[in-house]
């Protein structure tokens, strides 16, 4: 009898942008305590799961270029995390992953992240695994400080490295412009360029999150664009100067406010409609001032099914 070939899942995950991003002092561990308050948008990028003849990962869209292909690729990581989270040989049945980028990479919107959570999903699919969304979280955690919120989606008050998570209700969707940098900025470099400008003087620090949390419950971007903070922003300013040109740039083509989106250099730049932000994009992006621009919305749904069977 000739085996069943399960039809290949593909899954939809979204790119996040930090609202309010505080970062508390360097710990002994290396890590940083974060209160973060994510909003997924709806950039986002497509991995599709098959059972093939050879294992493979292909890579096309954005930057794809820039993306490893090895066993380095936090898709691979998130095959072996949940096949040792059920016991399963990550290696049989051979699996061939396509990941359809539209998150910028290394531009501090969570895509691999997102391509991680697309892979947890996707294989519980393929899988048959009878696994709810919070066993599923615990295994995201350990991929990644970012790889639980964009599984969730939606808006989320972020703890601990960003990965405990509340999740915060809102019925309000936000408008943005999404500037991209031709070139990706390393995590890791942005929180070590922080911690030397901590130690040189006292840079600025975002406020609490409680009003930041208030705007959100009124659903007024005027209000939400007074509040948004980054710490990461001095230290990716630091290490990009020409991204203060940007951040200035939409606010004068018309955004109610522009920040550096988690450890850059994307730039957010939040506008007050739909319209406003197609206008705002159309000036920006003649401006000469980053790469490419899209226009976004959130908060969006978390990491789900598109295609495959029973595709929800
Ligand atoms: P974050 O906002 O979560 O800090 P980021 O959005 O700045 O991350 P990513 O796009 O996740 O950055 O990429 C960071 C690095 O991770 C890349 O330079 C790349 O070498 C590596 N990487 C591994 N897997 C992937 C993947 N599936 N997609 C993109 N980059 C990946």
């Amino acid at each position: 009898m000739l085996a069943v070939v399960p039809t290949p899942v593909t899954v939809r995950a979204p790119a996040k942008v930090n609202l309010h991003l505080a970062v508390g002092d360097l710990r002994a561990d290396g890590y940083h305590d974060l209160t973060t308050l994510f909003q997924s948008l709806s950039l986002t990028d497509e991995v599709t799961v098959a059972v093939a003849d050879e294992a493979g990962l292909d890579v096309r869209g954005e930057g794809a270029e820039s993306v490893p292909t090895d066993s380095s690729n936090l898709v691979w990581k998130a095959v072996r995390a949940l096949a040792a989270h059920v016991g399963r040989d990550p290696d049989e049945p051979k699996l061939r992953i396509t990941i359809n980028k539209g998150i910028p990479v290394a531009g501090g919107m969570a895509g691999g992240s997102a391509d991680a959570a697309a892979t947890l999903v996707a294989l519980a699919h393929l899988w048959r695994l009878e696994m709810g969304r919070d066993e599923l979280a615990t295994v995201a955690a350990e991929l990644g400080s970012d790889v639980p919120f964009v599984l969730q989606g939606g808006l989320a008050l972020g703890t601990g490295r960003g990965e405990q998570l509340v999740p915060v209700l809102s019925r309000h969707t936000y408008h943005w412009v999404i500037a991209l940098d031709s070139g990706g900025l390393s995590t890791p470099e942005v929180y070590r360029e922080l911690d030397r400008l901590r130690a040189d003087g006292n840079p600025p620090r975002v406020g609490a999150v409680e009003p930041v949390l208030e705007a959100l419950a009124s659903g007024d971007p005027n209000q939400l664009a007074l509040l948004l903070g980054n710490d990461l922003q001095a230290a990716a300013v630091s290490l990009r100067p020409g991204l203060r040109r940007t951040l200035r740039a939409g606010v004068n083509a018309g955004a109610l406010a522009g920040i550096v989106s988690g450890s850059g250099p994307t730039c957010a730049f939040l506008c007050s409609d739909g319209d406003a932000a197609v206008r705002v994009a159309a000036e920006l992006s003649g401006a000469g001032v980053c790469r490419t621009v899209r226009v976004a919305q959130g908060p969006v749904a978390g990491a789900r099914v598109i295609t495959g069977d029973d595709a929800a």
